[in-house]
Order: C-alpha cells, then sequence, then structure tokens
C-alpha cells in the first residue's frame, strides 16, 4: 500500500520559474533544463536527482527507502520545510 508521488514541482534557483514535472518511477533525473531561462540544473551535494535538491517531492526512489525502512543516517534530508 505505498503511494508514490510522481509529480513534483521544480523550482528553479536561478531565475524562480516553477514547473510541475513527472518524475520517472525507477530512475533518477540528474539534470533538468529550466523551462524559463535555460539553465541546467544538477543536483546539490548529497542529493541524487534534481527533484531533491529542487523539487517539492523527493524522486521515487527515494520516496520508497523512505517508506520501507529508517535511515537515521538521512533522516534529516527528509524534513523540508518549504511546501
Ligand atoms: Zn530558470
Amino acid at each position: 500500500m505505498s503511494e508514490i508521488t510522481l509529480q513534483s514541482t521544480i523550482t528553479c534557483p536561478v531565475c524562480g520559474h516553477s514547473e510541475i514535472e513527472t518524475m520517472p518511477v525507477d530512475s533518477c533525473l540528474y539534470f533538468y533544463e529550466c523551462q524559463g531561462c535555460g539553465a541546467l540544473l544538477s543536483p546539490k551535494s548529497g542529493d541524487c536527482c534534481v527533484f531533491c535538491s529542487y523539487g517539492t517531492v523527493p524522486c521515487p526512489p527515494k520516496q520508497k527507502i523512505a517508506r520501507s525502512s529508517e535511515h537515521p543516517c538521512c533522516k534529516a534530508e527528509n524534513n523540508r520545510a518549504d511546501s
């Protein structure tokens, strides 16, 4: 009974443009081209994909890991205040 969110709103750190994107289920998106300014975004250090860094929802693989087991070492990463 796991519900994985596949849509995430990416906000460009360069121009602030937001775009709703559908994430691939079993892979991470490492590069994302901003639809507003054309900047090529890549994940911040420690993040596996651009959705984890700039999206409202972490990528599906990370959501699965978060639900299936507890990872104390990376728990803090999931505490995102922005909504
Ligand atoms: Zn941009």
